[in-house]
């Protein structure tokens, strides 16, 4: 891909949509055993707890998202929203950064967990 960091919010949201078509694919695939109630069944369970997951993902994100510190990019100019101290644009995936004792450094996620 090229890109080393994505936008948090993007990322768990490429994430839920992911899970999403897995439970699709999952509860699909339990049609290949009609035959084995059991299967079926637990196929189908699988695929619609995938589903009901990528829910609470959604309505998880929606709200970390309203949280979320609101940033202009100053590499593409677009209002951005950013989790952590550390994280990338959601538009270009510049790195940035709340934190001005971190400017200019390397971008690291693990500045997410220090705490100085
Ligand atoms: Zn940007």
């Amino acid at each position: 891909m090229g890109v080393k960091y994505s936008n948090k919010i993007n990322k768990i949201r490429t994430f839920a949509l992911v899970l999403i078509f897995a439970g699709i694919v999952i509860m699909y695939l339990g049609i290949f055993f009609q035959t084995s109630p059991f299967f079926m069944t637990l196929f189908m369970l699988l695929g619609f707890l995938s589903i009901i997951a990528s829910t609470v993902i959604y309505f998880w994100i929606g709200m970390m998202s309203s949280k979320a510190v609101h940033v202009t990019c100053p590499s593409c100019g677009k209002e951005t929203k950013m989790l952590g101290r550390v994280d990338a644009c959601m538009f270009c995936n510049e790195p940035l950064t709340l934190d001005k004792a971190l400017e200019g450094k390397e971008f690291d996620e693990d500045y997410n967990k220090k705490k100085k």
